[in-house]
């Protein structure tokens, strides 16, 4: 166990990515101080706790926001990521930089409950390395969101990805986790599935999502999509495997379909130059074909993407 005294004050570190947020910033900003406050006085966190607020290459006041949070609260600090990097990467860029012996990620439109940070850093003073906020329901997400997000999950659990149910990117990490997340150098981050991966003891504390409190969704489908696609294709080679299998599959079928195509021409009258039963194997097979290709295409596309081991970030300025 690395951790100091057991029951000393734990140096907090609470990492919130912002990309275009100029609208919720300041409300965020103050709400985090507050529970900064809060706990420094229930003397469960150090008065060297902080706040680290990511830019991920805003077009926005966001910078100028953070950089006013920075002046009035040493303990705000800024880290201004060089250019739009996606969520994940601004949060690693964060959880890399922050100081603290625990760190909490939190996304900076308010939807996760900031009271739950208590919580987690209890469980963190227990004795947990890794603490995941899980959303109690998701009534302020819309019926499609929702849905899909449900047979995402269902679906990432049949291929055999281990990742925590409803559980976003609010979560606690102790150092040595943090420290073990590091070792993973991959480009194409999905921390949902690489967290559970380090090991460690963990836990979940329960909170209720609420809307976002301004702006809109940074997330398009398309971003969402992406996103789906690596916690796939980085986590399991399983549809390579079963294009094997349906190729096996198909072959077989299309040797039998072959000895009863013999057995109609020798056997009985019925032989008709058929349209249907060629056409029909032509456009299955080219169907199959295809998907099968696109598939293996992703994995070749990210193994492209890791092989350049580009890096995944810059820091322009550290406040
Ligand atoms: N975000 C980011 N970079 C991006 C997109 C989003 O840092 O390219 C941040 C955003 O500022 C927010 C968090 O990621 O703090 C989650 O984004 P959002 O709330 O828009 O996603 P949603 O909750 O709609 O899925
Ligand atoms: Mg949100």
């Amino acid at each position: 166990m690395i951790r100091a005294t057991p029951g000393a004050p734990t140096r907090l570190s609470i990492v919130v990515p912002c990309f275009n947020e100029q609208d919720v910033l300041p409300e965020t900003a103050r709400r985090v101080r507050a529970l900064l406050d809060l706990l420094i006085e229930s003397g469960k966190i150090c008065a060297d706790s902080q706040i680290v607020l990511v830019d991920d290459g805003s077009q926005d006041r966001t910078w100028e926001l953070i950089r006013d949070q920075h002046r009035q609260d040493a303990r705000v600090r800024g880290l201004k990521l060089s250019g739009n990097r996606g969520h994940q990467i601004a949060l690693v860029a964060g959880l890399f930089t922050a100081e603290g012996d625990a760190i909490v990620s939190v996304d900076a439109d308010l939807q996760d409950d900031l009271a739950a940070i208590e919580a987690m850093v209890d469980e963190y003073r227990n004795g947990y390395d890794v603490v995941y906020g899980v959303r109690r329901k998701r009534t302020a997400d819309t019926f499609l969101k929702r849905v899909s997000a449900k047979s995402y999950y269902r679906l990432l659990a049949l291929l055999g990805v281990r990742i925590v149910h409803n559980h976003a990117d609010f979560r606690l990490l102790s150092r040595r986790a943090i420290e073990a997340l590091k070792q993973y150098s991959e480009v194409n981050l999905f921390l949902r599935g690489l967290v559970p991966l380090i090991g460690f003891k963990s836990t979940s504390v329960l909170y209720d999502r609420a809307e976002r409190f301004a702006g809109e969704s940074k997330y398009p489908l398309r971003k969402m999509l992406a996103l789906a696609a690596d916690g796939v294709t980085s986590f399991t080679a399983f549809p390579l495997r079963v294009i094997a299998v349906l190729g096996v599959l198909v072959s077989f079928l299309s040797v039998a379909m072959m000895m009863w195509v013999l057995w109609v021409k020798l056997f009985t009258t019925l032989a008709i130059p058929g349209w249907t039963s060629s056409v029909i194997p032509v456009y299955f097979l080219g169907g199959i074909q295809l998907l099968s290709i696109g598939i293996l295409g992703e994995y070749v596309a990210k193994l492209y993407s890791e092989a350049k081991r580009r890096p995944r970030y810059f820091v322009e300025e550290w406040l």
